[in-house]
């Protein structure tokens, strides 16, 4: 029995006291189902955006093209839509109007999933379920709402809001849709690239992403948004289950870091090289952040992910040794940054795990990440503005003008505090610039 806010059940009244009908529908009478706690809620409504205009008070009409108001109430913000039939899909992507109706069982069978095709009602708890949808839950299976290839050919996203879906419920896929999706995997190229974005986005942070994934290869839809991930088909380094294992392992909750552990070794099999050494991938971190970056763009991620995904791929590779002085660290920490420092461990951790099979200790990797935390304590200077002079200085003090050398100066002095922090001091650093223009300017002496 799922439990109910009296607001909620306040607010459907002012429906029915109205002669409407108010259920909530969708992903929240799923998740309801499902035992997780009801937060979230979507409304389906009788009542036309005009009629509930009527209603309340406040109405504002957020998403009024598709038939969807959202109404103050009681301090809640309630989101409401208007029963509705979908138009022709003639463009494969968008319904071409919307059309309203006055029956619930119309707008629950223009849904994708029957599990997405439940209603509730609020005032007396009735489930309408004409789809099978419960049927569905009880078995764990993301089903179609009618013919699986009929509702792909509509719309296409829904193929990979299926493959999703059965990530972030643990569900699997009704038999037929593998083979629907197969068959309708082209018609994906008509739908935009944003909206596919964030259904892989919600993919990505769940427990086993992976799952998701080799549905995408097994299906054919992989190579229609991000075919990269299938080059190592004839390649003799078959990096894709690397990948995806590497991907489950990192931390579900940073979700740069799940993006850059799927890319990380995506420029392998460009990189492949074979000779008298043996086998090696030179420049593949570097290739590969390349290929992680045209991936991102083409599906319209901000460019602060992309930069910090593609960031990470690109140094995946640094070789930390006992060996490794304090000064090679703080460099090391002054090239990727000091955050980027820790996320790069654990994307190593995810790397070794995902060839692994497992968890793997490794006692350099924690060797490291606590010297990073007592090097960072003592809060060394690791970025030009720390450093206790800037440009500006040199150009009063040693007559610099402003151009490539100051910035090479400025590198020097920057080294040299890498090295051995108590040198950053005003005087001193000026002394090491004089010292170092001097050189510079009599190579040999
Ligand atoms: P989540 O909890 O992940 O948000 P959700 O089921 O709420 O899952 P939404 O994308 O928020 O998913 O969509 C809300 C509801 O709208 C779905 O449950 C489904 O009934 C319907 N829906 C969404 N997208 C489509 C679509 N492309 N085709 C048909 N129905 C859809
Ligand atoms: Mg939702």
């Amino acid at each position: 029995m799922v439990r109910i806010p009296r607001s909620v059940k306040r607010f459907a009244r002012v429906f029915v006291d109205n002669a409407h009908e108010l259920y909530i529908v969708g992903g929240a009478v799923r998740d309801a189902l499902l035992g997780k706690p009801l937060d979230d809620y979507d409304f389906a409504t009788s009542a036309t955006p005009e009629e509930v205009k009527e209603l309340f008070r406040r109405v504002i009409p957020t998403g009024i093209q598709h038939g969807t108001v959202t109404v103050l109430f009681e301090g809640s913000q309630f989101e409401v839509t208007t029963y509705r039939v979908d138009g022709d899909y003639s463009d494969r992507r968008r319904p071409d109007g919307v059309t309203y109706t006055r029956s619930l069982t119309q707008d629950l069978a223009r849904r994708d999933f029957t599990v997405n095709a439940i209603a509730l009602d609020p005032i007396t708890s009735e489930i309408v379920d004409p789809c099978g949808g419960r049927r569905d839950l009880a078995e764990r299976i993301i089903r179609t709402v009618g013919c699986a290839a009929d509702r792909f050919s509509e719309d296409a996203l829904r193929m990979v809001r299926a493959v999703r879906f059965t990530v972030t419920l643990g569900f699997d896929l009704s038999p037929e849709v593998p083979a629907a999706i197969r068959r309708c995997s082209g018609l994906l190229d008509h739908v935009s690239r944003e909206r596919i974005a964030t259904e892989l986005e919600k993919m990505n942070v769940a427990p086993q992403p992976s799952r998701g994934w080799r549905v995408f290869r097994e299906t054919a839809l992989l190579e229609r948004f991000i075919p990269e991930l299938t080059e190592d088909q004839d390649s003799p380094i078959p990096v894709f289950d690397h990948l995806l294992g590497s991907c489950d392992c990192a931390p579900a909750e940073i979700p740069v870091l799940r993006w850059a552990a799927l890319f990380h070794d995506v420029g392998k099999p460009r990189c492949y090289a074979e000779d008298a050494r043996g086998i090696h991938f030179h420049g593949h971190d570097e290739e590969s952040a390349r290929m992680a970056t045209a991936i991102l763009e083409r599906l319209r991620f901000s460019n602060e992910r992309i930069q910090a995904v593609t960031h990470l791929v690109r140094h995946h590779m640094f070789g930390y040794e006992s060996e490794w002085s304090d000064a090679a660290l703080r460099r090391f920490v002054s090239r990727v940054g000091p955050a980027e420092a820790f996320l790069l461990i654990t994307l190593r951790r995810a790397d070794a795990c995902g060839k692994a099979g497992r968890a793997v200790p490794s006692p350099i990797l924690d060797e490291m990440e606590d010297r990073l935390k007592t090097l960072i304590k003592e809060e060394p200077p690791l970025t030009r503005a720390q450093l206790a002079i800037n440009g500006r200085d040199l150009i009063s003090e040693l007559g610099l003008s402003p151009g490539p050398l100051l910035g090479i100066v400025l590198d020097e002095l920057m080294q040299t505090v890498l090295d051995d922090p108590s040198r950053n001091d005003r005087q001193k650093l000026l002394e090491i610039a004089r010292n170092f223009q001097k050189q510079r300017l009599n190579p040999g002496k």
